[in-house]
């Protein structure tokens, strides 16, 4: 196969090759069921709180704090699902964004009807959700306040430790869905003022299809499956341990990665995105300049469609991404971009590159020149319509 540059890591990471070395031989000789009472079991169960323990202290958080998932979308549903049921009985309003992920949006939609009230607020043109905006719409009914720890397609970073003390100082609960952020910048309960908070292994070069959520220990929810004892009876059946102990190592690495891993990526990163402004004329970049994520570059160029430019690049060995990877396919313009406020027309024409710490300046170079060819050859191709 030819060389891949792969740039969609907000859509998923490689998995680092320690996480496969340290989840292999729970595939291997240590099969054995985390609540079996025998040897064999018992390592699978302290494989589990090893990994626990790791993630919990990553967070500034307790492990009996900390929830294992199929995922960010299990870990979203559960956070939401569960203070709707559980505080259902003071109220029934949630205040949320909208540029949430489609795991929060879907989610509240559903709560909608099912009788819970759900305000959306709007974003100003670097996508911030406001705290003062977030303030004005508490209500002595709100029962929950959901805002994103960084946004995954244009990478904007939220005021979240603000939008905490806002939730706290009124007595609502507070969520943040930290998937893309975490591993990428410091994340610390205590000073988000989080009560709930989701990630998701994929997204931090661990396997895919764990997660977890964390739930500060005075603000409990209900259970999310019910049947066996596992997760302290909250989340029933057995444990996912080649998974677990896979996140475990990866929020490991991501964590004493930290430091170097988003200056280098950071570094890239502007790199890229004065490249393709020097070189690649109507062309704007989403989000914020500065508050963004190290390694998020998301552009509108101008007369041509995301997709048809994906498919190019595709050709070119390049993976990139046109608004978020859930929507591929339902050719909606990004409901992201669209509550920045950027026209329909100019949505049409996203392309997100999302790198990590293996990208180097060759493939910047390389990338920016396959956008600049292929980009001219849309756009001529449109000027040649009747
Ligand atoms: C990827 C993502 C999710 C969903 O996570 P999965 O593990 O794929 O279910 C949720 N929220 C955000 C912000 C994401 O980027």
């Amino acid at each position: 196969m030819e060389r891949l540059i792969y740039m969609d890591n907000a859509a998923t990471t490689p998995t680092a090759p320690e996480v496969i070395e340290a989840m292999l031989p729970f595939y291997e000789q240590r099969y054995g069921n985390p609540s079996a009472g025998y040897d064999l079991g018992q390592t699978s169960k302290q494989a589990i709180e090893k990994a626990r323990e790791i993630i919990a202290a990553s967070l500034g958080a307790m492990p009996q704090e900390i929830y294992f998932t199929a995922g960010g979308s299990e870990s979203d549903n559960w956070a939401l699902k569960g203070v709707a049921e559980s505080q259902g009985y003071r109220g029934n309003h949630i205040i949320t964004s909208r540029i949430e992920h489609h795991a929060i949006l879907r989610t509240c939609e559903y709560l909608e009807q099912n009788g819970y009230e759900v305000t959306y607020l709007d974003v100003d043109e670097w996508g911030t959700v406001s705290p003062e905006k977030v303030a004005n719409a508490i209500r002595p009914d709100t029962i929950l306040i959901s805002v994103m720890t960084a946004n995954n397609e244009m990478g904007t970073i939220q005021p979240i430790p603000q939008i905490g003390n806002v939730a706290r100082h009124h007595g609502v609960l507070f969520h943040t869905d930290a998937v893309q952020a975490y591993g990428q910048m410091p994340i610390h309960v205590d000073a988000m003022k989080a009560d709930m908070l989701s990630a998701s292994a994929h997204k931090f070069r661990g396997p895919k299809g764990v997660g977890f959520l964390y739930v500060r220990e005075s603000s409990r929810i209900p259970p999310f499956v019910h049947g066996g004892g596992q997760e302290r009876k909250n989340r029933a059946g057995t444990e996912n341990v080649p998974g677990i102990v896979g996140m475990g190592k990866a929020a490991e690495l991501a964590i004493s990665t930290m430091t170097e891993r988003s200056r280098y990526e950071r570094r890239m990163r502007d790199y890229l995105i004065r490249e393709i402004m020097r070189n690649i004329p109507d062309c704007q970049l989403n989000g914020s300049r500065f508050n963004r994520l190290p390694n998020n570059a998301d552009f509108c160029f101008a007369g041509i469609e995301g997709g048809n430019l994906l498919i190019m690049l595709d050709e070119d060995g390049i993976c990139a991404s046109a608004g978020s990877a859930c929507s591929t396919g339902e050719h909606k313009p990004s409901h992201v971009l669209r509550a920045m406020g950027i026209s329909e027309e100019l949505c049409r024409g996203a392309i997100r590159l999302t790198l990590n710490e293996m990208v180097t300046v060759e493939d910047i170079d390389y990338v920016v020149d396959r956008l600049r060819e292929n980009i001219a050859v849309l756009r001529s191709e449109r000027a040649d319509l009747p």
